[in-house]
């Protein structure tokens, strides 16, 4: 790859692959997978990610809202799409761009086969979810037979699917309550498959629950973080390839003296000589204060050094005083030599909400 000159964000359709083939290699064949591409694909770029995983045969994709799935179709993905959190408002786009809506409520039920009827359409396919013990989206397994009785006077709309959502399934500690859960789903579906009259797909396990829980991953599987290069534990971290690398590339350099400042607020100061290096990225690209004053650390010719002082809206500063270095050599923020899970651990964060902040000022670079 080439060096960079600016601050990009790499997406390594190489690693991608090798994710993507990781995670079908742990369910079998038959299985489908559904990628989640939701919030740009995890901070990255949805459409160059459901393109590659489109051409290696992924079976489905999963976005959070309605206008995340119309950029994909706009994009040329002619794959389904499942919408998990549809707003009644989008519903006619939602059909209009053949999307396939999770269900969850009673009243988001009434409200889509309202709209598809109004649209003419017939046998729509829905994904019906169901809430085994999240607490955040779904219809409550008593629920089943009123809904079930509902779908039978219709037919507007037709249920493809079941679906619900695991709280944790990457803790260890948590397995009896995953195992609940699981539990209660499996008695929906056994239920459901009673009650309606066509077969449904029942997907279940998000990428950790792939990991630790893959004897439950019925039809079809949903994952996200792991396509993208991690796991939520080390032994599956040591097994995949971060696909995104955040880079940059040094400003300019100062030397301070003893007892000067850096930045707002004068928030870092320093007791000896010190040289600095400002970068051109900051709070608004995605890196937020919390990752400032000296927890956190970018990577500068291999060695490490931290980010001082307050993060600034367009930059940060760091500390080059014992590194080698000029004006425009490169520097990783996270990727290969610091992971994006280690860089989100410093200021108490997950993975997943430092890729999915990274903002759109952000160059994007697709790297083979
Ligand atoms: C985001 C999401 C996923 C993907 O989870 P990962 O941990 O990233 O694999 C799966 N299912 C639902 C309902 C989600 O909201």
């Amino acid at each position: 790859m080439a060096k960079a000159e600016e601050t990009v964000l790499e997406i390594n359709l190489k690693a991608l692959g090798h994710n993507y083939r990781y995670l079908r290699s742990k369910i079998k064949p038959e299985t489908k997978f559904m990628a989640v591409v939701k919030a740009y694909a995890y901070g990255s770029d949805s459409i160059a990610i459901a393109k590659y995983l489109q051409d290696l045969g992924a079976d489905y994709f999963a976005v959070a809202y309605v206008n995340e799935g119309v950029t994909l179709r706009e994009g040329g993905i002619t794959t389904p799409i499942l919408v998990l959190h549809p707003q009644k408002v989008h519903f006619k786009t939602l059909i209009e761009n053949n999307l396939e809506p999770s269900i969850y409520s009673a009243t988001i039920l009434s409200d889509f086969i309202t709209t598809a009827k109004e649209l003419g359409k017939a046998d729509y396919p829905i994904h019906l979810k169901f809430n085994t013990g999240l607490n955040r989206l779904g219809f409550s397994a008593d629920e089943l037979l009123e809904i079930a009785t509902r779908i039978q006077q219709q037919n507007t709309v037709k249920v493809i699917a079941l679906l619900s959502h695991l709280a944790a399934t990457e803790d260890a500690n948590e397995t009896d309550f995953t195992n609940l859960q699981l539990e209660r789903f499996d008695a929906i579906c056994k239920k459901a498959d009673t009650l309606f009259k066509t077969e449904t797909l029942k997907h279940v396990l998000n990428t950790s629950g792939i990991i630790n829980y893959s004897h439950a991953q019925y039809d079809m599987v949903r994952s996200g973080i792991g396509l993208y290069g991690y796991g939520n534990e080390p032994h599956v971290d040591a097994e995949l390839h971060p696909v995104m690398t955040l880079k940059t590339i040094i400003s300019q350099k100062h030397t301070i003296n003893a007892g000067e400042s850096v930045g707002y607020n004068r928030k870092y100061t320093s007791d000896h000589k010190t040289v600095t290096a400002t970068l051109p990225l900051g709070h608004a690209d995605g890196i937020g204060r919390e990752y400032g004053h000296g927890k956190t650390y970018v990577s500068i010719h291999g060695k490490l050094a931290p980010i001082i002082g307050n993060v600034c809206m367009d930059m940060i500063m760091v500390d080059v005083t014992n590194i080698d270095c000029e004006e425009g050599d490169e520097v990783e923020i996270f990727g290969n030599n610091i992971s994006a899970n280690e860089f989100a651990e410093t200021a108490q964060t997950i993975t997943y909400e430092i890729l999915t902040g990274l903002s759109q000022r952000i160059k994007r670079v697709l790297t083979n």
